[in-house]
């Protein structure tokens, strides 16, 4: 498996607490990663060749400002392509938004500024048009994240015919306990392939503040702390890992087949069967389905 990007996750912990978070970002979160912890990413990305950018995300990043600061100087100067990914709190004026971004001239490539009706009162939010307006100045690539009503991708409204410029939810972590039902939902036994993740070459992975390195938020496949980005790359097989093996085989309707586990009869998404049915595994598989705080355990 060759990787191009790491994705880190800063930390699990956020100001808000959107109802259609997938990773159950919270103020009430813990885990946040250390700069020696960074440094050592780092280093380890730089050894495996193929690795070009590096992103910081979580939770929300700009709560460790200086760290966050010093992470994307670090990687710019290792060559890396950088990016950020941020709800954008920070940008309550224009010009507090380009003194909180005059920092990452010249080392930030690009950010993605979330803007919808979870985060803020109007799907454009004042905060993501202050960021943009700073961004722009300071010759940043700017872009927005928003994630689209259940109702507006339901089978009454058509699904896929979502509203320009927005994302359908994924229902994950905290989305499928508090929007999954409104939405009709499909037999569980129709869910035989996973929709979004590459599972045997991802090109990019997610690493957490415990050193996880997750193929998709909650499904790790090694500990980089414990063991190297080279050697989990160099020995990860996607069809003979149980968790990855069975979503290959027939998505997560086969992750609960394999499994004898007895799903109820209809479910909002394909991620939403995984999500439940990976929830009644974790005592089996407490390596592979961990941290904790990604199944809102905290
Ligand atoms: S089906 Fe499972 S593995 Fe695939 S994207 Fe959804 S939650 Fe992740």
């Amino acid at each position: 498996m060759e990787l191009t990007g790491l994705h880190l996750l800063l930390t699990y912990r956020c100001n808000f607490e959107c109802d259609h978070c997938f990773l159950w970002g919270s103020p009430w979160q813990s885990g946040t990663m250390t700069l020696a912890q960074i440094d050592e990413i780092l280093r380890q990305a730089q050894e495996h060749n193929s690795i070009k950018s590096i992103y910081f995300e979580g939770g929300e990043p700009f709560l460790y400002y200086p760290i966050l600061l010093k992470g994307i100087r670090l990687a710019k100067k290792l060559g890396f392509e950088t990016g950020i990914v941020s709800n954008g709190y920070w940008a309550t004026t224009q010009e507090d938004a380009l003194e909180w971004l005059r920092p990452f001239a010249e080392i930030l490539d690009s950010i993605s500024v979330s803007s919808d009706l979870y985060h803020y009162n109007e799907e454009l939010s004042q905060q993501a048009q202050n960021a943009q307006q700073a961004a722009q100045e300071l010759g940043i690539s700017l872009g927005f994240i928003s994630i689209a009503q259940p109702e507006d991708n339901s089978a009454e409204s058509g699904v896929g015919q979502l509203p320009e410029g927005m994302s359908g939810i994924k229902y994950q972590g905290r989305a499928a306990t508090k929007l999954a039902e409104r939405v009709k939902g499909q037999p569980w036994r129709s869910y035989t392939e996973c929709p979004y993740e590459n599972l045997r070459e991802p090109g990019r992975v997610h690493i957490d503040p415990f050193g996880y390195m997750h193929i998709c938020q909650g499904i790790s496949i090694g500990n980089l702390f414990e063991t190297s980005i080279n050697e989990i790359c160099a020995t990860y097989n996607a069809d003979t890992q149980p968790i990855t093996g069975a979503l290959l085989k027939g998505g997560p309707a086969e992750l609960a087949i394999q499994n004898q586990l007895s799903p109820q009869q209809n479910y909002a998404d394909a991620c939403h069967l995984c999500d439940w049915a990976r929830q009644e595994l974790r005592p089996q598989f407490s390596q592979i389905l961990a941290p904790d705080q990604i199944y809102g355990d905290f």
